[in-house]
């Protein structure tokens, strides 16, 4: 599994982080699926509120609205755009997910309502106001979390037309809720 982070979201988590100083934020990462195993992320949702220097709460209903609004514009085609999983800074601390990270990541999971099978958790942070970090992680019931690679997707904002190539990639593809 990969996750390719645009730059236009890459700025926006580096405005974020600088804002927030030392006080954890986070939120929701909306993804697409892009090819087998390949997500990138088309946008992501904003807590600023609720976090101290060591923990961040997601409060799902201050992201509810803002993931209703994903799920419109992209024409409730959940087999291509869903919500990918969860992204938080760790400002004092390495981009590492904590006891309480994995235990928030677990009860996600087995969250009946929100009908995963796997979940992303990002963790962020600027070491110093020129750099940017950001550790990825996998999550998948009935296994141990493994790192994923994240890159950098500095693509032109136009697609290469797929349609062109004579084939679908997404269409071959199993439908299935992610
Ligand atoms: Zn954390």
């Amino acid at each position: 599994m990969k996750l390719l982070l645009p730059d236009i979201v890459e700025n926006q988590l580096k405005r974020e982080l600088r804002a927030a100083g030392r006080r954890e934020i986070g939120g929701v990462l909306l993804g697409e699926l892009v090819g087998p195993g390949v997500f990138r992320v088309a946008e992501i949702t904003v807590q600023r509120t609720g976090g101290t220097s060591s923990t961040f709460v997601r409060i799902p209903r201050l992201h509810a609205e803002a993931i209703r609004a994903f799920f419109q514009r992209t024409g409730h085609r959940y087999e291509r755009f869903n919500y990918l999983g969860e992204w938080h800074s760790h400002p004092s601390y390495p981009t590492r997910p904590s006891g309480s990270d994995l235990r928030a990541m677990e009860e996600i999971l087995c969250n009946a309502a929100m009908a995963v099978n796997f979940a992303v958790l990002s963790i962020v942070k600027i070491p110093t106001a020129a750099s940017f970090e950001i550790s990825s992680y996998a999550f998948v019931p009935g296994t141990r979390y493994a790192e994923i690679a994240t890159i950098s997707d500095q693509t032109p904002k136009r697609e290469p037309d797929w349609r062109s190539a004579g084939r679908a990639p997404l269409d071959r593809m199993e439908i299935r809720r992610w």
